[in-house]
């Protein structure tokens, strides 16, 4: 097995990773920047790789954590590997993230 550790997303408009969840999964993925407020919200898309055997951050992040859903199965347990791929733990699905709906303060 090997572990996984969370997500940092870098802010679109000024590139801090001081950036945090300000919603939750049922709603939508509205990330807010603590550095200058700005929004977006990241979205996944798959690459059609499969990794299996990952296992999520221990512990696992904070609610207000940055987080994303996977674009295969809709978990948000997505995080980033030992080698910077972003992999979702529950289906295996590698994936990319985009970051829409960006908002400037
Ligand atoms: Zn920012
Ligand atoms: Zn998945």
């Amino acid at each position: 097995m090997s572990s996984t550790r969370k997500l940092a997303i870098a802010c679109p408009h000024c590139g801090s990773t001081d950036t945090f969840y300000s919603c939750e999964p049922k709603c939508c993925f509205n990330h807010v920047c603590g550095d200058c407020r700005g929004t977006f919200e990241p979205v996944t898309k798959a690459t059609g790789a499969v990794r299996r055997g990952l296992t999520p951050p221990d512990p696992l992040p904070d609610p207000s954590e940055p987080a994303v859903a996977c674009a295969k199965c809709e978990s948000v347990a997505v995080f980033t590997a030992e080698d910077e791929a972003l992999v979702c733990t529950d289906c295996g699905a590698v994936l990319e993230m985009e970051l829409t709906e960006l908002a400037p303060p």
